[in-house]
């Protein structure tokens, strides 16, 4: 970098922040799913159930994070009531003092176990939703009868008392189905509706050219949400993410790298964001070998990309760089071979025309359900 042509910030310490504590853990606590979505955001190479923390070593993650600040742990996977101590991981988070948020596909979860989950302490439930009807959901998650299971779910959770949010991943297979979703929403009872489009790591970069919406139905999904915000006032509320592709800006990704949040994976991977194995250079300590403590102020992975210091132009100098920190890095990487540049989702990216024209030519090819791969365990 050459100095004289990008000086040096004088606020050197802002530049570099001692990490504040982590407001939220993903906890990643298996790789298997009895779903095979074709937007999954896990890795390609997934971990295996022998490779998978045991009991005690998760309850120690817990308590540490909570030791650490976190205030939010995300039960996630992966499908996490595919583990066999599901209920007692979220006794043991609950116990000490996490609020815990069950994301899950609710398929397989019996009303028996969901018993079980609520008298452990499950704060709130997240349940996927991958279309409006039986068909849509089927042609996404490769799972014949998954919508039925997951109304019968979502009823069998509002019918405790029990807030839940439907998660809803858009993308070109079910985005003409945005309001359809949405009135599924307040007829299951929901309280929350998240729309997000989907971000394009793991199962869904593979399968980019089967999800990329066209322009035009992103735009009629932003009025068919902002319609049915005002109408569900008090019933609903939609949140709703549209898609970096078709963006100025880029969004801030997880609060920042390694500001607010970090992710285990199943086989106890410490990450700044879930998708960050995808650069490979990174070295990520393990929860087997560090406490949490110790990794969040020092594993290499999380100081990488930490604050403004790392940056190239045109973050470096820009008026928007503790904003959106340069947006994501994963993003960068995988769209621009470098992830110390910027998301190319920025407009000040050289890499941004070209971003459009992938997003225009792959959304006007031709759908083909049957060319997507569906999300599974590499044969071996
Ligand atoms: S996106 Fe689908 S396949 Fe991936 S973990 Fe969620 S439910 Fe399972
Ligand atoms: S140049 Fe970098 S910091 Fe500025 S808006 Fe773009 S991505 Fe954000």
């Amino acid at each position: 970098m050459n100095e004289a042509v990008f000086p040096k910030p004088a606020a050197e310490a802002v530049e570099r922040p001692a990490p504040q504590p982590p407001l939220g853990l993903l906890a990643e606590l298996t790789h298997r799913c009895p779903l095979r979505c074709t937007y999954c955001s896990n890795p390609l190479e997934l971990d295996t159930r022998s490779s998978e923390l045991d009991t005690e070593t998760w309850k120690r993650v817990f308590t540490e994070a909570a030791e650490l600040g976190v205030i939010h742990v995300h039960l996630s996977g992966g499908e996490p009531t595919a583990r066999k101590d599901i209920v007692e991981l979220t006794r043991h988070a609950a116990e000490v003092g996490l609020y815990t948020n069950l994301i899950t596909s609710g398929i397989g979860v019996s009303e028996a176990q969901l018993d079980a989950l609520f008298e452990a302490g499950c704060d709130h439930i997240q349940l996927s939703m991958q279309g409006a009807d039986a068909g849509v959901t089927e042609q996404v998650a490769g799972y014949k009868g998954g919508f039925e299971k997951k109304e019968a779910f979502a009823r069998a959770v509002v019918a405790r008392d029990f807030p839940l949010t439907l998660n809803a991943v858009i993308h070109r297979m079910n985005i003409h189905q945005v309001p359809d979703m949405i009135d599924k929403a307040v007829a299951f009872g929901a309280k929350r509706l998240e729309i997000a489009h989907t971000q394009y790591y793991g199962w869904a970069l593979k399968n980019r050219a089967q999800l990329m919406p066209a322009r035009e139905d992103v735009d009629r999904t932003i009025g068919e949400v902002e319609s049915a915000r005002e109408r569900l006032k008090g019933t609903l509320v939609i949140d709703a993410v549209f898609p970096d592709y078709y963006a100025k800006y880029p969004k801030l990704c997880n609060g920042g790298w390694g500001a607010r949040t970090l992710s285990v994976t199943p086989a106890g991977k410490a990450l700044p964001c879930h998708a960050a194995e995808t650069i490979e250079h990174l070295e990520f300590w393990s929860v087997r070998d560090h406490s949490l403590a110790e990794i969040w102020a020092s594993s290499p992975a999380f100081e990488a990309y930490r604050g403004t210091a790392w940056m190239k132009e045109p973050c470096r100098s820009c008026e928007r760089r503790h904003v959106d920190y340069g947006g994501c890095r994963c993003q960068a990487l995988a769209l621009t071979g470098d992830p110390a540049n910027a998301d190319p989702a920025c407009v000040k990216s050289d890499f941004h025309e070209r971003l459009g024209e992938i997003a225009t030519t792959e959304a006007s090819t031709v759908a083909d359900p049957g060319a997507a791969t569906y999300r599974g365990f590499r044969k071996r």
